[in-house]
C-alpha cells in the first residue's frame, strides 16, 4: 500500500469524537499526530490550547512576494451511532473497491490530508512551497466551532491571509471538478401559541375559547401564497436575483427534478413556481416547519381544548439578506396575523449569514484553473450549495479573505451516517489539487 494510504488509514484510526467526553484524550491524540504530521513534511506547527479541544497551526516560512493561502479543516468526527448499521468497525478503516470505509473518511480527515499531503509533496520536490501557506486544523467543526471565533480574533495578525481554502463540500458528480460559491444562511424561530391556563374540557369550552391548535395552524398557513413564495412583507426586499449565467450553467448539471425527485421518494416537486429545483435549493430563500406540537398525543381521542400549542421554524437565506432583519419582518408578520384570543411567544434561536464569493475574481479563476488541471481538462462546474456553513463566514468576516470551497465529497459518502466513504481516487486527486491550487494560486503573485 502506498504511504499516503498508510498515513490516511493511520489518521482513521483516531475516534476523534468531539461532542463525547469519553473520547477527549483521542482528540488530543489525534490533535497531536496531525501537528507531528505537518512537521514532519518541513512545516512549523503548533497545538493551541483553547477552552475546548485544540487548534492546531502550521505554516512554513513567510517570505514577501508570494500570496498567502488559509488552508481550513478539522481532524474531529461525528459520532457513529448507530454503530450496529456499520458493515465494519468505524474506527478500523477498510479498503474495498478502491472505497475507504471509516468514520471521518469523507468528513474531513481524508479531505484536509488530501492537503498536507499535496503540500508534502511539493516540499519534498521543490524544497518550498509557491505560497506563503497557513494550515489551521481544528477539532470542534462538529460541535458548531464554539472557540475557533475567539482564536480567529486572538490571532487575527498570525493568520492574515488573502484567500481560504476548504474541502469539506461537495462534488456534483463522481470526477466532476466542482467549486461551490455560495451557502444560504439560516434564522431559526420557535412559535407558541398560549389560550387557556389549563387544557380544558371541550364539551364544556368548545365553541367558547379559541383553540391554540386552529389558531397555529391558521397562522402558519399565511407563511407561504398560493405560488409557494414567503408571504412576509418585505421578505425577498434584500434577494440577489440569480444570474443569468447561473441559470444556463445549471441546466446542464447533472442533476435535476427527476434525480431528486428519486432522490428524496416525493412523487412531484414542490416550491416557489418560476425557478427550478436547484435554483430553489441554491438561491431562493424559504420559510420551513420543522416541528410542531400541541394538544393530546396518546392513543385513542382525548375530547380537550389544549392550553397550548407551538412549532418550530426555520428561514434558509439567500445572499444579501440578513438574519436580524428576516426575523424582525417575520416576528411582525406572525403579530399582525395573530388574534387576540390567544397569547404568541416567539423565540429567536441560532442563525448565520449567507455566503457569496465571486467564482470569477482573481481567487475563483485560479482554483478553476486548479480544478480543470486536477481532473484531467474536465471543465469545473460552478454551484451553490442550499445548506448553511457558518464557519465559512466566519473565516471571511474575520479573516477579510476570499473563501474557496473546493469539495471531494461525493453524494453517497454518507457523512454523519454509518459506513461513511471516500474513493481513494478522490483522495489522490485532493492531493494533485491541493498542489494546482497552490501553483495557481503563487503564480498570481503578491497582493499587499
Ligand atoms: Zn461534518
Amino acid at each position: 500500500m502506498d504511504a499516503p494510504v498508510n498515513d490516511l488509514l493511520d489518521f482513521l484510526r483516531f475516534p476523534s469524537i468531539s461532542t463525547d467526553p469519553a473520547h477527549a484524550s483521542d482528540v488530543a491524540n489525534c490533535a497531536t499526530w496531525v501537528s507531528k504530521k505537518l512537521e514532519s513534511i518541513g512545516l512549523d506547527s503548533q497545538i493551541h490550547p483553547t477552552g475546548g479541544h485544540p487548534i492546531v497551526v502550521a505554516k512554513n516560512k513567510h517570505r514577501t512576494g508570494r500570496p498567502t493561502v488559509l488552508i481550513y479543516g478539522h481532524y474531529d468526527v461525528q459520532p457513529v451511532d448507530p454503530v450496529e448499521l456499520w458493515t465494519s468497525p468505524p474506527f478500523d478503516p477498510q479498503i474495498a473497491n478502491g472505497i475507504v470505509t471509516a468514520r471521518g473518511a469523507t468528513d474531513n480527515k481524508g479531505q484536509i490530508l488530501a492537503h498536507i499531503l499535496g503540500v508534502a509533496g511539493q516540499i519534498a520536490d521543490n524544497g518550498d512551497l509557491p505560497v506563503n501557506l497557513i494550515f489551521l486544523i481544528e477539532g470542534e467543526e462538529e460541535i458548531g466551532s464554539s472557540h475557533l471565533e475567539d482564536f480567529l480574533q486572538q490571532n487575527a495578525e498570525s493568520l492574515r491571509c488573502d484567500v481560504v481554502a476548504v474541502s469539506d463540500t461537495g462534488m456534483v458528480a463522481p470526477n466532476l471538478p466542482t467549486l461551490s460559491y455560495a451557502l444560504r444562511g439560516i434564522a431559526t424561530l420557535q412559535i407558541e401559541i398560549t389560550g387557556p391556563a389549563v387544557d380544558l374540557h371541550s364539551g364544556v369550552y368548545g365553541g367558547t375559547v379559541a383553540n391554540p391548535i386552529t389558531v397555529l395552524a391558521r397562522i402558519l398557513s399565511t407563511l407561504h401564497d398560493q405560488q409557494g413564495r414567503v408571504a412576509v412583507e418585505g421578505f425577498y426586499d434584500d434577494v440577489v436575483e440569480i444570474e443569468q449565467w447561473e441559470r444556463d450553467a445549471w441546466r446542464k448539471l447533472p442533476i435535476g427534478e427527476k434525480e431528486i425527485r428519486e432522490l428524496t421518494g416525493v412523487p412531484e416537486l414542490s416550491g416557489e413556481q418560476g425557478y427550478t429545483a436547484l435554483e430553489r435549493t441554491w438561491a431562493r430563500p424559504t420559510a420551513e416547519l420543522n416541528g410542531i406540537g400541541g394538544g393530546y398525543q396518546g392513543e385513542g381521542s382525548k375530547t380537550v381544548i389544549p392550553s397550548r400549542a407551538f412549532a418550530k421554524l426555520s428561514f434558509r437565506l439567500v445572499p444579501k439578506q440578513d438574519p436580524a432583519r428576516v426575523l424582525e419582518k417575520v416576528e411582525a408578520h406572525l403579530r399582525s396575523v395573530c388574534p387576540s384570543s390567544v397569547r404568541m411567544t416567539l423565540t429567536g434561536g441560532h442563525s448565520g449569514a449567507p455566503f457569496l464569493c465571486d467564482p470569477n475574481g482573481r481567487w475563483g479563476k485560479a482554483a478553476q484553473r486548479a480544478l480543470r488541471k486536477t481532473f484531467g481538462g474536465t471543465e469545473p462546474v460552478l454551484i451553490r450549495e442550499g445548506g448553511s456553513i457558518p464557519i465559512i463566514t466566519m473565516l471571511r468576516d474575520l479573516l477579510n479573505a476570499d473563501v474557496l470551497l473546493l469539495g471531494l465529497a461525493l453524494p453517497d459518502c454518507r457523512a454523519h451516517s454509518p459506513n461513511e466513504n471516500f474513493p481513494l481516487e478522490n483522495f489522490h486527486a485532493g492531493i494533485r489539487l491541493n498542489r494546482m491550487l497552490l501553483e495557481e494560486i503563487g503564480s498570481e503573485g503578491a497582493v499587499r
